[in-house]
């Protein structure tokens, strides 16, 4: 595999690739690879005769400075998982800030609301950075595929939406949340917890999916007040929020017969650490 960092040798590149008939599979990722992005570069190298795996850490979609400070940078790491993964016709994309962003972004999305609620909600900016990212990533790849996970539901959507709306012609391709044995969704930011507070998040998971047996049992803010509780009665977590939205439309849901299929999204602090989760709700 190549590691390159500028832009215009990864789209000479990428261009000839094209012009030998390659389909071109690409997996974004802000490195600190665990086995979910692993998941999604394995499918990605599946589907596709070349892939390319970005790894930036994006600045423009951090609303808080100190998340952007902490999260994990550890590139030689990531390169030597990838060795497993990609051969030497495939590419790792690592390029710097100043190669991304030469000068400021200004760009203004319209995400038609779906970045109102939620993770869009609680961070603002967030979404329109990675609208940003992604969209210039998109340029320069220009793939066939590209693959996302639905452990971010709402940014899964979120692209979907950009895709439509500006007519990439890219098939943009979804991947199941892969989790820890014990349940908890993989996430670069596990790396982050204490050995205690990583026994105790098991809890976020655990309470999503024990919820599935109370669907339509009970009213629904009562479903809503007891997961909350579920998890801020533990000391080491409290709950950000805890939304229920109908999975297509990403409208948030009030009462049961609303949706058919409902994703339950939350996010939960654990200490400084912030950790994101969802489940399908079939009612
Ligand atoms: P990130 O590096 O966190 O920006 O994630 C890069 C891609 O990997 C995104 O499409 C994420 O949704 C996806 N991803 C992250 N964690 C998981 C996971 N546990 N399972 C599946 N996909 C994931």
């Amino acid at each position: 595999m190549q590691i390159i960092s500028k832009i215009e040798s990864i789209k000479a590149q990428l261009s000839l690739a094209r012009k030998n008939n390659n389909t071109i599979g690409f997996v974004p990722t802000m490195g600190a690879l665990h086995k979910g992005h692993l998941t999604l570069i394995e499918q990605a190298k599946r589907e596709n005769n070349k892939v390319v795996v970005s790894i930036y850490v994006n600045p423009t979609q951090f609303n808080d400075k100190s998340d952007f400070a902490r999260y994990p940078r550890i590139l030689d790491k990531d390169k030597s998982l990838l060795e497993y993964i990609l051969d030497e016709n495939d590419i790792i994309f690592a390029p710097k800030d100043t190669e991304m962003y030469p000068e400021p972004d200004t760009r203004i999305f319209d995400l038609h609301e779906l970045d109102k609620t939620m993770e869009g909600a609680h961070r603002p900016g967030h979404f329109n950075g990675v609208a940003q990212i992604v969209t210039k990533l998109f340029d320069i790849v220009m793939p066939d595929k590209a693959y996302f996970g639905e452990k971010d539901f709402q940014q899964l959507a979120i692209i979907k939406h950009l895709v439509k709306t500006l007519h990439y012609p890219i098939e943009i391709i979804s991947c199941k949340t892969i989790r820890e044995d014990d349940g908890l969704a993989m996430s670069s930011r596990n790396a982050l917890l204490t050995d205690e507070q990583r026994k105790n998040a098991v809890l976020i998971s655990q309470t999503l999916s024990k919820s599935k047996d109370f669907v339509k049992k009970i009213p629904l803010q009562e479903f809503k007040d007891w997961v909350i509780n579920q998890i801020n009665t533990n000391p080491f977590l409290e709950t950000e929020y805890f939304e229920l939205s109908d999975s297509q439309t990403l409208h948030t849901i009030y009462q049961w017969e609303s949706s058919k299929e409902i994703i339950a999204c939350i996010a939960v602090k654990v200490g400084k650490i912030r950790l994101i989760d969802n489940i399908k709700l079939f009612v």
